[in-house]
Parts: C-alpha cells; sequence; structure tokens
C-alpha cells in the first residue's frame, strides 16, 4: 500500500496505461501515465444532476492516477493499453 489508499470500491489491483484519440494519458497534476479504472459510473444520480446533464443512463469512465490520486473523467471509455 502506498500513499494512495484506494477508495473502498471494486476495481483492478494493477494500474495500467489509457489512449483517448490516439493520444496517451498523463495526469495533469504530476505527469504520471499509470491509472486505476473505477466501473463506469451512471451520471443520471441526484448528486450529479445539478451539472445540468439530461442524459438518462450515460456513464463515465473514471481514471484514477496511481501516483497523486487525481481523478479524470470520461465520457467514452479510454482505450487500455496494457
Ligand atoms: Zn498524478
Amino acid at each position: 500500500m502506498g500513499l494512495f489508499q484506494k477508495p473502498d470500491i471494486q476495481f483492478s489491483n494493477e494500474s495500467s496505461q489509457y489512449n483517448m484519440n490516439e493520444k496517451r494519458i498523463t495526469c495533469p497534476h504530476c505527469g504520471n501515465d499509470r491509472f486505476f479504472q473505477l466501473p463506469n459510473i451512471l451520471l443520471n444520480t441526484p448528486g450529479i444532476t445539478f451539472f445540468g446533464f439530461d442524459w438518462a443512463n450515460k456513464t463515465a469512465s473514471v481514471l484514477i492516477c496511481d501516483s497523486c490520486s487525481r481523478m479524470e473523467w470520461y465520457l467514452r471509455t479510454p482505450n487500455q493499453l496494457d
């Protein structure tokens, strides 16, 4: 266990590298390129609707930097590289 305590959500133990639109995803905070991926998260939950999203049953993919724990949200699923 490193500095980053994993949240109590089931996701893969190994971090991976990801691409979006043919470009490697890197963390804007620390520059790391390895992420944990959370299961797809439904966006039409009460906590999210105040953003103005009205998409029923839309999901988001969330990547968590395995170094600094910054969360990156994507509406499409990034391509896993390894
Ligand atoms: Zn980071």
